[in-house]
Parts: structure tokens; sequence; C-alpha cells
């Protein structure tokens, strides 16, 4: 197995880069990139450095990031999947609609898949799904304040993001087995969310 310190860097993918030595899941060359991600780590990092991983409920779970509408912070959640077969392919069809909280006013969602970060212009080893009501902007939802919060601006597209949004993982560029999400993932839904 890979050596957590000689992963590459989050943001400037230099190799060699030291892990977070709170939360151990993102990897920085210099204090220079460290600190440049700071504003946007910090939402998450200790939140995640004290996650009790035991907790998840079962197997067929997957660890993932909730923006909800009006806390400040974003969450670690364990989202539920169940294996789907098309056509003699298995899958993991994950189901957020209950943390979207889907109901009349809002019956829909709809999702991104994230396979590049364009703000660090690096395209991604492995998939980020980004799911959140169909309508939000029509709908009647609040604006999300932890994505606003997290996304560290106060620019109009800080502010786009209504109602709650929940991230999860897929292994490679395939939509078929799920990952839990780590903080290099945070960083990279941060900066789709910032310039979607
Ligand atoms: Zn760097
Ligand atoms: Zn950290």
């Amino acid at each position: 197995m890979a050596d957590a310190n000689l992963k590459s860097c989050v943001l400037c993918d230099k190799s060699g880069a030291r892990a977070c030595s709170k939360c151990h899941s993102i990897n920085y060359c210099s204090k220079a990139c460290q600190l440049s991600d700071w504003n946007i780590h910090k939402q998450l990092c200790s939140t995640f450095a004290t996650f009790d991983n035991s907790s998840r409920p079962s197997d067929q779970h997957t660890r993932a990031i909730l923006f909800p509408v009006e806390d400040t912070k974003p969450q670690l959640v364990w989202v539920p999947w169940k294996w789907e077969d098309d056509d003699g392919i298995k899958w993991h069809c994950t189901d957020t609609s209950s943390f979207l909280k889907l109901d009349k006013k809002h019956p829909c969602q709809s999702r991104s898949v994230v396979h590049y970060n364009p703000i660090l212009q690096r395209a991604l080893d492995d998939q980020i799904i980004i799911t959140y009501r169909d309508e939000f902007l029509y709908d009647g939802s609040k604006v999300n304040m932890s994505i606003a919060n997290a996304s560290c601006g106060k620019s109009s597209k800080d502010l786009h993001w209504r109602g709650p949004v929940i991230a999860y993982g897929k292994k490679g560029q395939s939509d078929i087995f799920c990952r839990d999400l780590g903080m290099e993932d945070f960083r990279h839904i941060i900066d789709f969310l910032r310039s979607y």
C-alpha cells in the first residue's frame, strides 16, 4: 500500500507531499499549499479527524458529505446503497432522497458527476456525484449556508446553491462501485460548487 506521506499535493500535484497531521486524509507539498487550502479544509478537518468510522450502519453504507441548509458546517453522513443489476452489470445504487428532504414541493432530485477540478485544472482519479433538489432555484428552497460558508466567499455563485446538497464517491471513472469520501474529495467538491 502507498505510504500516505508520499502522495501528491492536492493543490499543485507535486509528489512526496505530507499528510495533514490532524485528519491524515489530504496531502500538501509545502506550508504554502497547506495555508492556501486552510480556509476550505478547516470546515471539515476536525470533524473528519474525530468521525467514528465504526458507526457505519452496514457494509452497504458509504461515507458521504452533506451540506445542510441552515447549519454553518458540512457534515459526514452514511448514505445507503443497494445492489442493482442492469443487463448483467451489477452496480451500487445509492439513495440520497431522505437527505434532500424530497416531498410534494420538492419531488425530484438531480445530480452532477464531477471528474475534473476546474479551479485546480486537473482530472480526478475517482468520480464524485453531487445530488440536489432538481428545481432548487424555483421551488422555494432556502440558500444553503454551509456551502456559502465553506466556499468562503460571498460571491453570487456561493449563494447560488439552495436546499440540501449531498456528495458521495464512486471508484474510478465508472458509476458502479461506491467509495468513502475523504478530505481531498472535499476540496474538489467545494471547487465544483463555487464554480458551477
Ligand atoms: Zn503543493
Ligand atoms: Zn486535515
